[in-house]
């Protein structure tokens, strides 16, 4: 399961521009040195712990800057849930994936989310067996997400 950060995973549009370092707000949100606020998008923890809970590999494809996008999971207490953190400074996200494949090695099924269009189009010419699913336009939130996945991956009632 393969999440994008930026307007996907929280509300910020791009964490390269922030500066770190980050204050913990609350559970979900956090401050960069200049009080920008970032927000976890709501029901996210719950997805990753639900997700985990199958036995699913997570990962992050993200454009951006590597350190700050870490400094922000790991200030929102996310970053541990994921086994894969691919994060570049360019929009080539298809070549972020191929890396991401080659790490992972044989996978049966994967899923990608992004709410940026092109960037799920670019995925999907090069790995058109990725289930994509863009934020925002055929999911709009974790619940949906979730949703989606317990249908299409069939997970039984309870879980
Ligand atoms: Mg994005």
């Amino acid at each position: 399961m393969v999440f994008d950060l930026d307007l996907t995973l929280w509300d910020c549009e791009d964490i390269s521009s922030t500066v770190p370092p980050y204050l913990r707000i609350s559970k979900d949100i956090i401050a960069d040195s200049n009080g920008r606020l970032i927000m976890l998008r709501e029901g996210v923890r719950e997805l990753l712990t639900w997700l985990k809970g199958l036995g699913a590999t997570l990962a992050v494809v993200s454009w951006n800057v590597k350190w700050k996008a870490l400094e922000a999971l790991k200030g929102l207490g996310v970053k541990d849930y994921f086994d894969y953190i691919i994060v570049e400074p360019h929009p080539r996200k298809d070549i972020m994936f191929m890396k991401l494949l080659s790490a992972v090695g044989k996978v049966d099924r994967a899923y990608f989310i992004d709410d940026n269009r092109t960037m799920v189009e670019l995925v999907k010419r090069a790995y058109p067996w990725v289930r994509t699913l863009t934020y925002l336009n055929e999911v709009r939130t974790m619940r949906e997400i979730k949703e989606v996945l317990r249908r299409e991956l069939k997970v039984k009632e309870g879980l």
